[in-house]
């Protein structure tokens, strides 16, 4: 028997900041790994898809311009569809601009609100303040997420009953730089400002998104079986060595006594 899950890849060239489709390519190859099969399917501006095909959905960022038309296809074309993707637990990514539309709105500096899909009980404004840089994550479980963050949306989470934030700023700024808090999790639902692309250095970040489609798809048993582990030797290094550089970026530089001559 083959195995196969089927990923739609929403706004492949609208939302693609700092090249957020290496998520769907990591998503891919570590299903490959295992003898299993990522369907990718495009869904761009004025389509709409069938929830029933749907084991993963990703949603890259992008800039305010792409935002305002990203916002009003969802509503356009797709929102139906999300709403049924998103009760039926479809595996949801969402990166930046595309975790801000799924949250109910994103204000951004200039012009009117953009209306989001409120599969996130979240909610953003600009703030007068990019939030730039490199970014390190731990999880409630322990484990550690590294990424790059580029907004100027400040996101609120709020009170939904499961709403969990993604996890807490070790080096960055997260969410809106105040809560200490980055991302949004609810049920298979994850909202995130990491770019980078974010899951090639975060491996068991990757596979867990990949876990949660499969035994949606074929049932617990199946899905254990399927995901055996890969070795990740050189996604390690990578991820240790942007932990390092979120850390170092992040302590004020070290004047050296001579700095001031
Ligand atoms: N335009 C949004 C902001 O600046 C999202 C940016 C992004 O997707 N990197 O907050």
């Amino acid at each position: 028997m083959s195995f196969s899950l089927t990923l739609l890849h929403l706004y492949p060239h609208e939302l693609n900041m700092y090249g957020d489709r290496g998520n769907v390519l990591a998503l891919a190859q570590r299903a490959l790994w295992r003898g299993i099969t990522l369907d990718i399917r495009p869904v761009g501006l004025g389509e709409d898809f069938d929830p029933e095909l749907a084991d993963i959905i990703f949603i890259g960022g992008g800039q305010d311009a792409q935002q305002i038309a990203v916002s009003e296809d969802l509503l356009a074309f797709k929102q139906k569809s999300m709403s049924q993707a998103a009760q039926q637990k479809v595996v949801m990514l969402a990166i930046c601009g595309g975790y801000q539309l799924l949250g109910h709105y994103y204000k951004p500096h200039q012009g009117s609100e953009l209306r989001g899909l409120s599969v996130l009980d979240v909610y953003t404004i600009a703030g007068t303040k990019r939030l730039i840089g490199n970014i390190a994550l731990r999880r409630e479980d322990g484990t550690t997420l590294v990424g790059f963050e580029n907004h100027s949306g400040q996101t609120f989470l709020g009170q939904q009953k499961g709403l969990t934030p993604l996890g807490t700023v070790l080096a960055g700024y997260g969410n809106n730089g105040q809560s200490g808090e980055e991302g949004a999790v609810f049920e298979n639902i994850y909202g995130t400002y990491l770019h980078g692309a974010l899951l090639p250095k975060n491996p068991a970040l990757s596979d867990e998104l990949l876990l949660k489609a499969l035994i949606r798809r074929y049932g617990h048993p199946k899905a254990s079986a399927l995901m055996r582990p890969l070795s990740d030797a050189l996604e390690q290094a990578a991820h240790h060595a942007a932990i390092e550089l979120a850390h170092r970026q992040r302590r004020p530089q070290r004047r050296s006594f001579f700095s001031g001559f």
